[in-house]
C-alpha cells in the first residue's frame, strides 16, 4: 500500500492506492486512518506532491564517492543544510530552469517523510517516528551552490525540490537500508547506487536531527545524493527510482 496525494474535485486530498486503484484515505494521514471510496484508476488521477512539508532538512555528502567527485572531504558527522518548502512539486510536474544558474543538476536521493513529533530521539527509536519513504531530486544550481559560499538559494529555487510520486509504508528498516537508487536522463542512466552506501544511516540522521530540532509531522528528510550528478537541460526528463518504491519523472523546461 502506498500513500499519495491527489488532485480531488475540491482541492488537494490524501489517498490510499492498493492495485494500481486510489481509494480516498479516511481520517488523519499523520494519526489513524482507514481506506474509504474507491477514486479511481491510478492512472486517472491527477498526482500531487506526495506530502507538503513544513522544512525540508537535507543532507551533503551523504555518499563517499560524491563528496569525492567534488573533490570534497568525506564528513565526520553529518552534514545538514535546509531546502525551502516552496521548492516542492509532484511528479510530472516541471522542473523549471533558471536564468541565474549556467548549470541545474540533479540529485536522486531517498526521502523519509516524519509521521510524528520527533525530539532527541534515540537511533534505537528513530524508524517509529517515520511514516515512510519515497523518491526526491534535490535539484541544485551548482555554480551558485560554489559561487554563493553556502547552500540556501542554490537549494531552493522553485520547483528544485520534486518529491514522489507517492509515500510507501511498508518497507522494513532494514530494507530501507539497502534499496537500489538511480537516475535517469532521457533514459540514459546517470546515478546508480544503493542506500547501504550511506555514510550516515536513516536512524543515525534522526537521532543527529532531532538532538537540534524538533521534526514535525509532515517534515522531510533527504538523506543525501550518491556519485554521478550531472547537468540537466530544456526538454529534458529526468527519473528518480528507489527500489521498492517507485519512479519519480518530471519534464525540464527553460524559464
Ligand atoms: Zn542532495
Amino acid at each position: 500500500m502506498a500513500i499519495v496525494r491527489y488532485q480531488s474535485q475540491t482541492g488537494p486530498a490524501y489517498g490510499l492506492v492498493e492495485n494500481h486503484i486510489v481509494y480516498a484515505l479516511e481520517g488523519d494521514v499523520f494519526g489513524p486512518f482507514h481506506t474509504g471510496l474507491k477514486i479511481g484508476a491510478l492512472e486517472d488521477v491527477k498526482l500531487l506532491a506526495p506530502v507538503t512539508p513544513g522544512k525540508i532538512v537535507a543532507l551533503g555528502r551523504n555518499y563517499a564517492e560524491h563528496a569525492r567527485e567534488h573533490g570534497a572531504d568525506v564528513p565526520t558527522q553529518p552534514l545538514l543544510f535546509l531546502k525551502a518548502p516552496s521548492a516542492v512539486i509532484g511528479p510530472d510536474e516541471p522542473i523549471v530552469l533558471t536564468p541565474l544558474s549556467q548549470r541545474v543538476e540533479h540529485e536522486c536521493e531517498l526521502v523519509l517523510v516524519i509521521g510524528k513529533r520527533a525530539r532527541n530521539v534515540p537511533e534505537e527509536k528513530a524508524w517509529e517516528y517515520v511514516l515512510g519513504v519515497t523518491c526526491g531530486n534535490d535539484v541544485t544550481a551548482r555554480d551558485l551552490q560554489k559561487s554563493d559560499g553556502q547552500w540556501a538559494r542554490a537549494k531552493s529555487f522553485d520547483t528544485f525540490c520534486p518529491l514522489g510520486p507517492w509515500i510507501v509504508t511498508h518497507l522494513r528498516p532494514k530494507e530501507i537500508c539497502d534499496l537500489g537508487i538511480a537516475c535517469r536522463v532521457n533514459g540514459a542512466t546517470r546515478q546508480k547506487a544503493s542506500t547501504r552506501e550511506m555514510l550516515f544511516p536513516p536512524a543515525q540522521l534522526i537521532a543527529y536531527i532531532t538532538a537540534a530540532m524538533t521534526l514535525l509531522p509532515g517534515d522531510i528528510i533527504m538523506t543525501g545524493t550518491p556519485a554521478g550528478v550531472g547537468p540537466l537541460q530544456a526538454g529534458d526528463v529526468v527519473e528518480v527510482e528507489v527500489e521498492g518504491i517507485g519512479v519519480l519523472r518530471n519534464p525540464v523546461i527553460a524559464p
